[in-house]
């Protein structure tokens, strides 16, 4: 038998992965992470423009993760699945409909899968902490803080915090009867303000503050940078290779749901 390139003969067999969007922000700290990992065998990555088809056949990686773009995520992924290769997809705005087929295709195949909007860690064990605190506070606002260049606001994992906030309390949102800057206040999503702030020098942190009488409890996760995706990725491509699973979010494949 001949070895996969890369893998130590002596050691055992280390999982073959591929990155898409290699050269992107977010796909070179990945690219960098995956050959830093002793288990995982970088072989190689593609970008736009790239023949997909090809490269899945000639490097044969058994999970193909990628940061790419909405628009080419889910065909990469269906592609992957149908060379037998498990989709570690951390792509955002992959529409419902979009990951139910990735989802189907996976399961005929027999593969592992993921399509999750926030690899970080620290982010959704900051989502659980705070779930654990709503039903104890009556107010709760969320601010969240990215780099300047984020397209859209408030981001998704604020959105997504708010509602699950407001599906474990019940908040009162304070109004104040004489606003004098328009929209001072943020946005509001059950109950939950939302404040969404953007300047140079930050990544992606998030604050959840609950108030109380008397009291406040804030929790706090800060991103220091990029590379605060990959320990969540690494984790994904270990257990959608070793188990024909297919996950929605990173929380529901570390049990925190
Ligand atoms: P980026 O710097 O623009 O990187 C995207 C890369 O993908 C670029 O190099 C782009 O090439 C390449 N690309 C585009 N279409 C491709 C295709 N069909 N095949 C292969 N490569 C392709 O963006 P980013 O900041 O890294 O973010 C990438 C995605 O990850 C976004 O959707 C973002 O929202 C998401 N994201 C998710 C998480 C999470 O935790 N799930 C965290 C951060 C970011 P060109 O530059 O030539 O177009």
């Amino acid at each position: 038998m001949v070895a996969a390139a890369g893998t130590d003969p002596a050691g055992p067999p280390r999982v073959r992965v591929a990155v898409a969007g290699y050269r992107g922000k977010v796909g070179a700290e990945m690219a960098r992470g995956v050959e830093a990992a002793p288990d995982l065998d970088y072989v190689g990555g593609v970008e736009v423009g790239d023949d997909l088809a090809s490269f899945l056949a000639d490097r044969r990686p058994e999970a193909l993760v990628d940061f790419t773009h909405p628009s080419a995520a889910l065909e990469n992924a269906l592609a992957a699945v149908a060379a037998g290769c498990r989709p570690v997809i951390g792509t955002t705005g992959i529409p419902p409909e979009g990951v139910d087929r990735l989802e189907g295709a996976c399961r005929e195949a027999g593969l592992g899968g993921i399509v999750a909007p926030n690899f970080s860690v620290g982010a959704v064990v900051m989502i659980r902490l705070a779930e654990l605190a709503a039903p104890y506070f009556s107010a709760v606002e969320v601010i969240e803080m990215h780099h300047a260049t984020k397209a859209d606001a408030p981001s998704g994992t604020a959105l997504a915090t708010a509602r699950r906030l407001g599906a474990r309390g019940k908040f009162e949102y304070a109004r104040p009867e004489k606003l004098t800057l328009d929209d001072v206040r943020g946005g509001e999503e059950g109950g939950v303000g939302i404040h969404s702030v953007r300047l140079p020098g930050l990544v992606a942190d998030q604050e959840v503050i609950f108030g109380l009488t008397g009291q406040t409890l804030t929790i706090t996760h800060r991103t220091t940078s990029r590379e605060a995706f990959v320990p969540g990725v690494l984790l994904a491509i270990r257990r959608v290779t070793a188990e024909p699973r297919f996950y929605r979010a990173l929380d529901e494949l570390l049990g925190l749901t």
